[in-house]
């Protein structure tokens, strides 16, 4: 209990657990915890004298299910083992904690994902007017230790949750005097945040921990400046935790890379969201994203440099043009694309593997698939040799095949390797002189051992006389209980049998004894060569993180390149101006949904003439996906890739924003219109004349004037003050006065036809708005029985007479008025007069008498109690 305590004094925030023999035990309040998250069964343990300690256990064989089980629930775990061999130890056997785990540090296969980083970030902020970075900038840095990759940046407060987003990290560390941090307060709620030490995050010892983790001298190589103190001071704590967490070390960080901002676009989480980028907005419907209509990477590697790619859409044009060329190129020529796409198909995941050498957990297979991944690759340079896209050159032309680790490998470790270095036969036959004959000598003392068999039947007569092996009891002669009494004198019993008895003579043992004694040397000496070839393969370990990231992006554009043939898309004309024009564009999510040809493309342009769009139908017309469809074409233009359209002319954007009205967000559980505004106002904030804004059904959430007041000030505002390319879609016809009112506002609707009682959706977007709602006819169409719907319509038509009497209702032709006729106070359609203000207005005071007067004032006062009543 004295080693536990000490144990758990140095990890207080994790569930320790505890090596006793077979099984690693939890105690005190980790045991009611693991007790309570694992359904362990909750003992105690008599203390001598003290108090009962409570106590939880399982079985050391188990450990790994059950610490998976934790690590997934965000929770850490120490586990402390024992470090002495207990045969041979004096007293208590020493323990020590060899490894925590914590969500952002897991290494093992089953807890990763594959096709999904898993970063831990640490998050410190700037330390004041001196660190040069500005006041309220953040240090960000983010590790995977799966893959050694280490990227840190300086982040303004307010962006730092766009960054997290794009993140997507599994853990943050911060500053312990940061807890309360304004700016970390309902950030990532969800993700487990691990308290350190102010110290850990101080320059100068970050410095030197870097330097150290880095075996470097000077940090001048990782091009940090002096206004990086924050960036320097983010990773130095990542450095720092990690060997907290992994004393054992790490040997395959990459060099700390510095983004610099201005390279990428940042996305918000409603337009992560909205735009079903990486998540369905429905759970279980993964295959309505972005993500999984575009990935066809072949590699795991691929498959997260891709998600990655998806929220970290380019906004420098160069960089666009060249992912562009690249995917022209491998789009023009289709037999090197599925040449080489079938080459990376054989790649393994070589940044996994770089982490498991790098973290000594490689294992004799994880080396023989490095063996095959790296036979694959020369087949790629030779494909793209000829490339005319700089970047296919770059990336595949010169690409370090490592020949030189995999000959080694190819001559060191035997083609069938097993799982595990203790089930022997991993070193292939032929790399050391010394194992094959060893292993000869053990082959032929087997073989002698067989032919006893034979041998000792003749002599004794005893035809059904067998020689086996087991583990426990080594070689024996087995006989049937009916032959002992035919057993020669020189058969010693071994073993009691229920229907036998097992024999050994001294020449059998002798031979026995030269299997094991070679068989002892076999396992020691494969060890070492082992370890010998694991310390040379990680000599390649840099080599091998750089050919990984390559394959990543050569896997990328070719899986681009494969959907952009499959799904006919094409490359979109980017530019540095202000114009967006989309001819025949689809949505490249909802058109995989329906059998080919059934989805309607369509046109749409905004430019300098009309930069605004007011979007009005029926519900169900096909507005929302109209607009979700410009955001996603204009985001693929900007990873690079082509777009589901027959042509497409788009600027470079700086941010694209995204708003979907609060009743068709009740996913995310909190629909209420505060959420809703403070989004539209983040939009209004952050916009600029190069975003595009996509705005679905903004003020649905209140009441129906508000709502519409709201929607129209927006427009104004951005109209006037910021000039972003905006759509905005909506049922509220309502608007489309705007468009006649506000120039560079322009209205288009997703048409509809009236049959009879009915409409049909045309899905196709006019110029023009909608005339009207069509509530009553897509009630119909739902299934609202026909009595209900009768009595709406006779309802709409009364409610339309009253409003419509002085002409300036709630118009029913805003489309279709010319601008000359347009009211001289755009706000009067809101105005519809009551019927005692219309009567006291038509009235002459001077016309009447006292007596009327009175009369009068009486029954418009009976009348508006009656109205109360009502
Ligand atoms: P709204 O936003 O106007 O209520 P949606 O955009 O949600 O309508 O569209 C309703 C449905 O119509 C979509 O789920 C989709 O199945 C279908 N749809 C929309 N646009 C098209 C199109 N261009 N071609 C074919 N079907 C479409």
């Amino acid at each position: 209990m004295q080693q536990w305590r000490e144990a758990k004094a140095r990890h207080r925030d994790s569930l320790l657990f505890f090596r006793v023999g077979d099984f690693y035990e939890l105690f005190h309040q980790d045991a009611e915890e693991g007790a309570r998250l694992l359904g362990l069964t909750l003992t105690s343990r008599n203390n001598g004298a003290a108090a009962k300690v409570p106590l939880a256990g399982v079985p050391a064989k188990a450990l790994g299910d059950y610490l998976s089980k934790l690590v997934r629930l965000g929770r850490r775990v120490a586990i402390c083992d024992q470090v002495e061999d207990p045969a041979v130890a004096k007293g208590i056997v020493r323990r020590e904690v060899t490894e925590t785990l914590t969500p952002g540090t897991i290494l093992a296969d089953n807890l990763l994902a594959e096709r999904r980083n898993n970063f831990l970030v640490a998050l410190v902020p700037a330390a004041g007017p001196d660190s040069g970075s500005g006041p309220g900038t953040w240090g960000l840095a983010a590790l995977d230790l799966s893959t050694g990759e280490l990227e840190v940046q300086g982040v303004p407060a307010s962006d730092l949750s766009l960054e997290l987003g794009r993140l997507e990290p599994s853990e943050l560390l911060v500053p312990r005097s940061a807890a309360d941090a304004t700016a970390l307060t309902g950030l990532a709620p969800l993700v487990p945040r691990t308290m350190r030490d102010d110290w850990i995050f101080e320059a100068d010892v970050c410095s030197s921990e870097l330097e150290k983790a880095y075996g470097v001298r000077s940090l001048d190589g990782f091009g940090f400046q002096s206004a990086d103190t924050p960036l320097l001071r983010a990773s130095g704590a990542l450095v720092q935790y990690l060997a907290e967490v992994r004393p054992s070390g790490v040997t395959h960080l990459r060099p700390v890379r510095i983004k610099r901002p201005g390279r990428v676009m940042l996305l918000d989480e409603m337009t992560r969201r909205n735009l079903e980028l990486t998540e369905p907005l429905r759970p279980g419907e993964e295959g309505g994203t972005l993500l999984h209509v575009l990935d066809a990477t072949v590699t795991a590697m691929g498959g997260r440099l891709l998600r990655r790619w998806v929220l970290e859409p380019l906004v420098v044009a160069e960089d666009v043009w060249a992912r562009q060329d690249a995917v022209t190129e491998l789009v023009e020529r289709p037999e090197a694309r599925e040449a080489a796409r079938q080459a990376l198909a054989d790649v393994g995941d070589l940044e996994r593997l770089a982490g498991k050498i790098g973290t000594g957990r490689v294992t004799p297979r994880d080396l023989m698939g490095l063996a095959r991944s790296l036979e694959a690759l020369p087949a790629i340079p030779a494909l793209l040799d000829a490339a005319a896209s700089e970047l296919v050159r770059s990336l595949g032309a010169d690409l370090d095949c490592l020949e030189d680790t995999a000959d080694l490998l190819a001559r060191s470790i035997a083609e069938d390797a097993p799982p595990a270095l203790q089930d022997g036969g991993v070193i292939r036959a032929g790399w050391s002189a010394e194992l094959d004959e060893l292993r000869s000598a053990r082959d032929g003392a087997r073989d002698f051992i067989a032919t006893l068999e034979a041998r000792e039947r003749k002599r004794t007569g005893i035809a059904s006389l067998k020689v086996g092996y087991n583990k426990v009891f080594g070689y024996y002669l087995e006989v049937t209980r009916a032959n002992v009494g035919k057993v020669p004198a020189d058969y010693m019993r071994k073993q009691t049998l229920a229907n036998g008895e097992r024999y050994f003579t001294p020449e059998l043992k002798e031979w026995e004894e030269k299997v094991t004694g070679a068989e002892e040397q076999i396992g020691r000496l494969e060890a070492e060569l082992f370890a010998d070839v694991r310390a040379l393969v990680g000599g390649a370990v840099a080599r091998l993180q750089e050919t990984g990231a390559r394959v990543a992006a050569l896997d990328v554009l070719a899986a681009l390149a494969h959907v952009a043939v499959r799904r006919a898309y094409v490359r979109p004309e980017i530019h540095t101006g202000f114009e967006l024009r989309i001819e025949g564009g689809r949505h490249p999510v909802v058109e995989t949904m329906m059998p080919r040809e059934e989805f309607i493309p369509n046109d749409l342009a905004l430019n300098e003439e009309g930069s605004i769009v007011v979007l009005t139908g029926p519900n169900m017309a096909g507005k929302s996906t109209i607009l979700r469809q410009v955001g996603l074409i204009q985001l693929l233009a900007q990873m690079g890739s082509h777009v589901p359209a027959d042509a497409a002319r788009l600027p470079v954007t700086d941010r694209i924003f995204t708003r979907v009205g609060a009743s068709d967000n009740l996913a995310r559980g909190q629909s209420t219109f505060m959420v809703e505004m403070s989004e539209t106002a983040a939009i209004v904030h952050g916009a600029s004349e190069r975003s595009l804004v996509l705005l679905d059904e903004i003020g649905r959430g209140t009441s129906t004037y508000d709502g519409v007041s709201i929607a129209w000030a927006v427009t104004e505002h951005i109209h006037e003050r910021i000039r972003a390319k905006t759509i905005f879609a909506t049922h509220y016809h309502e608007l489309t006065q705007l468009g006649d009112q506000l120039d560079g506002v322009k209205n288009m609707n997703v048409a509809v036809k009236e049959v009879g009682d009915s409409i049909v959706f045309l899905r196709r977007l006019m110029e023009g708005g909608a005339d009207r709602s069509y509530g009553i006819q897509v009630a119909r169409l739902a299934g609202l029985p026909d009595d209900i719907v009768e009595r709406a319509r006779e309802l709409l038509a009364e409610l339309e007479g009253t409003h419509s009497g002085g002409g300036e209702g709630l118009g029913r032709h805003g489309a279709h008025r010319p601008r000359s006729e347009a009211p001289p106070h755009q706000l009067s359609m809101f105005q519809v007069e009551h019927p005692m203000v219309s009567r006291l207005r038509s009235l002459d005071p001077d016309d009447l008498s006292p007596k009327e007067a009175l009369d009068l004032l009486y029954e418009l006062g009976s009348a508006t109690r009656r109205g109360e009543d009502e």
